[in-house]
């Protein structure tokens, strides 16, 4: 069975391979422009959405297909940017890259001294549309003082800004292995693994 993973971003598709120890196919790969607008008010609504989006491009009974969505919610900005964390700051609809939205992000939280948060993931392994299983997992951490304390390069996104208090290293720090093995998309994967392999 070909499993299709639901994303453009091949970095999401490494960390997701390396958990699930599969080869996994992704839309950009087969000439599929996949790019469904993300309607659903939850990050589990979002992966229902992309999941069945793909599944209805590729019209095919024996594909499976897993979806995620993922986001940064953090506490003292009564959860933002959430769901919306891959638009944020592009309100007037020019798209920040990840630097820009983490200084975005370190400015609207100031010095405020209630740093907490956590990265969220819904994943979705869809078989059929009445077939479908939905997990959901979190890392939880802190929001660095400042852009300069992340020594690391690894990972993508807000990974340089948040800290994983009990190592005292941000996610950027980490090796692929270690951000896989704590990470709410890497637990996620885990789960899926064990559906899969009970199927
Ligand atoms: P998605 O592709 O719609 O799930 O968007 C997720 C967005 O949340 C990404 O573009 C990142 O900005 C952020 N994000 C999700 N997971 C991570 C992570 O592991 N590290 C850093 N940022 C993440």
């Amino acid at each position: 069975m070909n499993i299709w993973f639901a994303t453009n971003n091949a970095h999401k598709k490494e960390e997701l391979e390396a958990v699930l120890e599969k080869k996994l196919k992704i839309p950009s790969e087969a000439g599929i422009n996949f790019d469904p607008e993300e309607t659903g008010l939850t990050f589990c609504e979002n992966a229902l959405l992309k999941a069945r989006e793909l599944k209805k491009i590729l019209g095919k009974k024996d594909e499976a297909v897993i979806a995620d969505d993922s986001g940064l919610c953090v506490d003292a900005l009564g959860g933002k940017p959430g769901i919306y964390s891959a638009r944020y700051g592009s309100e007037d609809g020019k798209k920040l890259t990840s630097l820009q939205r983490n200084l975005l992000l370190l400015e609207e939280l100031g010095d405020n001294p209630e740093r907490s948060a956590r990265f969220v993931c819904a994943m979705v392994l869809l078989l059929n549309d009445d077939r479908f299983f939905v997990v959901q997992e979190t890392l939880e951490g802190e929001i660095v003082k400042n852009f300069g304390m992340s020594k690391g390069e690894g990972g993508f996104g807000y990974d340089p800004i948040f800290l994983v208090p009990r190592l005292g290293r941000t996610v950027a720090e980490l090796s692929p292995k270690e951000k896989n093995s704590l990470s709410h998309r890497g637990k996620a994967g885990k789960h899926i693994a064990n559906i899969l392999k009970n199927l």
